[in-house]
């Protein structure tokens, strides 16, 4: 179990005192702006040994990610976007840190923009995060007012300012480059690639655009040092990180905790075990709703909650939300309601996913109510392959994802059902 004085967000747990006060007692803006001072070669090259990886889902490396932006400019200005736009089911990790914590990240912004050579930063927040705005709204307030944004920005001799943008509910506008066109006053399409932000970003100039938490881990980790972060985890696998854990467990919440931990020991160390117990477990979806499922035997047994072995599992860690599933799930339901999630949020700008998001939805709803021809089955698995690598941004493959999962954990349950339905003897569920 990590230990407390290791925590990074030390105020999600019980003090909830999110003023500038609060946060200096904490520890956080504290020296900043000598930390800029050490220049933007020395911050890059600590985030790089840190082993900080991206923690949106994708897990980029961070510091590799920064070092993709002119070192020169070239007239354009450069950008710092971060993106809170928090809409992916079952995670809800960010909505804390701006809750609770929302100084860390003004701060982490203004060095990560240093280093970027940005003196600007955008936050693109999700419109459904009222309360996260109003608090982060007061934080950034209170930063101006003391001089730690603005004009030589909290001592640093670098100038920063620091806007907060909020979006209208549109789940694609998580997509980085979505984000930019809705930012830019566009609806919130994804482009095609290249060019890369970091060259063609927010109103055409070199942008990064950066999870809410890869943020906000920054100016801890310059401060305690890389090494103290690639201490936690696996290789490959390091730092400490937000689990946004729900579903079947007996106290769901969202926690920090060492990267590459066991399953095991994260859900009876925080959450009080699964409703029922162990043998109740019967399916994990580990990192958010773009991500494979996984049967729960496997994942007491084995599992360790990093990238590396659940990329090995044919899943992710994903935004680490955790989603846990006891013996009452029915788990096509369950996968179907996302198929119809993800149905309804394609943007609908590439044929593979417009049309393939409907594909798969329409079929889904024959299999949950059982309803559905048994060769149904694989060609919903090759409408998936379909889709899957066929499109401009990675909402196809989220769609593909659950569904493929699915049918390779649960083909028994599926066929069952359909056989059932026939035989009269189960008159399976409703589709809503
Ligand atoms: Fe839009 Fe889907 Fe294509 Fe992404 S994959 S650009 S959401 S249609």
């Amino acid at each position: 179990m990590l230990a407390d004085q290791d925590r990074i967000f030390t105020n999600l747990y019980g003090m909830h005192d999110r003023s500038l006060a609060g946060a200096q007692k904490r520890g956080h803006w504290d020296g900043t702006g000598d930390l800029v001072k050490k220049g933007r070669d020395w911050i890059i090259e600590e985030m790089k040994a840190s082993g900080l990886r991206g923690r949106g889902g994708a897990g980029f490396p961070t510091g590799l990610k920064w070092s993709f932006m002119p070192k020169e400019s070239d007239g354009r200005p450069h950008y710092l976007v971060v993106n809170a736009d928090e809409s992916e089911p079952g995670t809800c990790k960010d909505r804390e840190i701006m809750r609770h914590d929302p100084h860390t990240l003004i701060e982490g912004c203004l060095i990560a923009s240093f280093a970027m050579g940005a003196h600007a930063g955008y936050i693109y927040i999700r419109g459904e995060y009222v309360r996260e705005r109003e608090a982060l709204q007061a934080a950034i307030d209170e930063a101006y007012d003391a001089g730690l944004l603005g004009k030589n920005a909290a001592g640093s001799g670098w100038d920063y300012d620091l806007y907060l943008h909020h979006g209208a509910g549109a789940y694609i506008c998580g997509e980085e480059t979505a984000l930019l066109e809705s930012l830019e006053g566009r609806k919130g399409m994804p482009r095609l690639k290249p060019p890369f932000p970091a060259n063609t970003g927010l109103y055409g100039a070199p942008t990064t655009v950066n999870n809410v938490e890869s943020i906000a881990v920054v100016p801890t980790i310059l401060r305690r040092g890389a090494s103290w972060f690639s201490g936690f985890g696996r290789p490959n696998n390091a730092g400490t990180k937000l689990f946004a854990i729900s579903g079947h467990v007996n106290t769901p919440c969202v926690v920090e905790e060492a990267m590459s931990i066991s399953f095991e020991e994260l859900i009876e160390t925080h959450c009080g075990g699964i409703r029922g117990g162990w043998d109740n477990l019967k399916a994990v979806i580990p990192g958010g709703s773009s991500v494979p499922l996984i049967p729960g035997k496997t994942m007491y047994e084995d599992a360790i909650m990093d990238f590396d072995w659940l990329r090995e599992q044919k899943s992710g860690l994903g935004t680490a939300a955790v989603i846990v599933m006891d013996n009452s799930t029915d788990v096509i339901k369950a996968i179907w309601r996302l198929s119809k999630f993800y149905k309804h949020e394609s943007c609908g700008q590439c044929t593979p996913c417009r049309e393939g998001t409907g594909w798969m939805m329409r079929v889904m709803d024959r299999l949950v109510t059982g309803d559905a021809e048994p060769e149904e089955i694989d060609m919903l698995l090759d409408v998936t392959k379909q889709v899957e690598g066929h499109t401009i941004c990675a909402l196809g493959d989220a769609a593909a994802w659950p569904i493929q999962g699915l049918i390779r954990h649960f083909r028994d349950e599926i066929e069952d059902r359909i056989k059932h339905k026939r035989t009269g003897r189960v008159s399976a569920v409703a589709a809503e």
